[in-house]
């Protein structure tokens, strides 16, 4: 997992908050470092280091490992590393099935979890009671965890983001619209909070804020997001993606197909949502306005010529959907055989979903200017043979293409993906503001 980009000390008056995440973020992105490295590479002297890395010792971040010989003369020196501690979690709620993810503060995956349920057919309540049990066994499991390496259990989770597949108000943790759950205005984190407090020995905090500190002494942040930009963060920050040149890819368009079809632009390392975070819906690109109608009320979407359905009805595998995470064993399995197979009707039907898919991805790079496409959920499966007819529509109509083609790349996480960067975007929070966390968990000392 990358630092956030913060390359020399701030001269301001929030310069204690700043300093404290350029420590933190160099012992995320270098590794363990004795406290002159770290003062040597943020350019502080080597007293402010100290004291900065007392109080991230003392919030619990960081830890000192050692001592060792330091490079065998002179006195032996101790390592800063990042604590066993805390941890963030990720929760997915999906059609069918729900996911949830734990990863610390070096983004390692520390437990990733996965309940295969039709929640359409529980209902709102029923799902949510589903979704709310996965996530108390998460949080139980990072407080026990906590206990083992010598941490509070209160400061055992930095955060919770939940994924869902639809529209979603961030502020108020509300999900406006899941077509493909038959959803509407659903106060999912109320929902969860209501049913996950009584259990916990942390309150969850009452005001869902996405992208505002959370001063909350002694809660813990809860946030909402659509599933596809949580699954082009998991891509962004632990996707491992790089350029031709080597460098880390920080920006491309993020492009899931599963039961529906979503994307996500990520522009230099970060994520655009749009004025309201409703952007992204590229399943509702008009691809024939007088063409087939759409569960969303319009015609010709794209999700009636690439999505999922689209595909299975046209290969003559017309099955009720299921996703790939929830049915590994569902039609998706034996439309991949299929086409592995070089069965025709299959072959045909992923090709032609390929140009579908195709034509509405060059729209949406002639809009926003990207230079790579990142394929993924059940495309990156059926990547082989969607590759194709998905970079012949991109070279004739993308205009740059000419002299600069769009690179197609297979996703990394697969169906993974948005609940790891929900667990990760929930861990990250602390390592970009370390002194809101510090705030929370204790008071700072001034
Ligand atoms: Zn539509």
């Amino acid at each position: 997992m990358s630092a956030p980009p913060r390359s020399s000390p701030a001269r301001q008056p929030a310069l204690r908050e700043h300093n404290l995440a350029l420590v933190l973020g160099e012992i995320v992105a270098s590794g363990p470092a004795s406290r002159a490295r770290v003062a040597a590479s943020t350019g502080l002297t080597k007293a402010t280091v100290s004291t900065l890395v007392d109080t991230l010792v003392a919030g619990g971040l960081l830890r000192e490992s050692g001592p060792h010989p330091a490079g065998g003369v002179g006195r032996p020196g101790t390592d800063l590393v990042l604590a066993p501690g805390p941890v963030g979690i990720g929760l997915e709620i999906n059609v069918d099935y729900v996911a949830v993810c734990t990863v610390d503060l070096a983004g390692m995956v520390c437990r990733h979890d996965l309940v295969a349920r039709d929640l359409r057919s529980l209902g709102v309540r029923g799902a949510l009671d589903c979704a709310a049990d996965v996530l108390r066994a998460a949080v139980r499991a990072a407080g026990d965890a906590a206990r083992v390496v010598g941490a509070s259990p209160a400061e055992a989770v930095t955060g919770i983001c939940v994924a869902v597949p639809g529209l979603v108000d961030g502020r108020r943790g509300l999900l406006r619209l899941a077509p493909n759950l038959a959803w509407r205005d659903v106060p999912v984190l109320d929902e969860l909070r209501r049913r996950l407090v009584p259990a916990v020995d942390v309150p969850v905090v009452d005001v869902p804020v996405v992208d505002v500190p959370v001063d909350h002494p002694g809660r813990m942040p809860m946030r909402l997001d659509n599933e596809a930009n949580l699954a082009a963060l998991g891509e962004l920050w632990a996707g491992g993606h790089t350029r031709p040149d080597g460098t880390p890819l920080r920006s491309f368009l993020h492009v899931s197909g599963e039961i529906g079809v979503g994307a996500a632009v990520v522009l230099d390392g970060g994520l655009f949502v749009g004025l309201r975070g409703f952007g992204g819906e590229i399943g509702h690109l008009p691809l024939d306005p007088s063409g087939r109608s759409c569960p969303c009320g319009a015609s010709g979407c794209l999700e009636q010529y690439a999505g999922q359905e689209a595909i299975l009805r046209r290969a003559g595998l017309d099955r009720p959907p299921r996703t790939s995470a929830g049915r590994p064993d569902g039609p998706i399995e034996e439309l991949v055989r299929r086409a592995g197979e070089g069965d025709p009707a299959v072959l045909d039907a992923v090709t032609e979903a390929g140009h579908a898919l195709g034509v509405a991805i060059s729209v949406a790079v002639n809009l926003v200017d990207v230079d790579t496409v990142l394929l993924d959920g059940i495309y990156a499966r059926l990547a082989r043979w969607m590759r194709e007819p998905v970079e012949a529509e991109l070279a004739a109509r993308v205009l740059s293409a000419a002299w600069d083609p769009v690179r197609v790349v297979v996703g990394a996480l697969g169906s993974d993906a948005a609940v790891r960067g929900a667990a990760t975007r929930a861990v990250r929070s602390v390592i970009e503001d370390p002194a809101a966390w510090l705030g929370r968990v204790r008071p700072l000392t001034p």
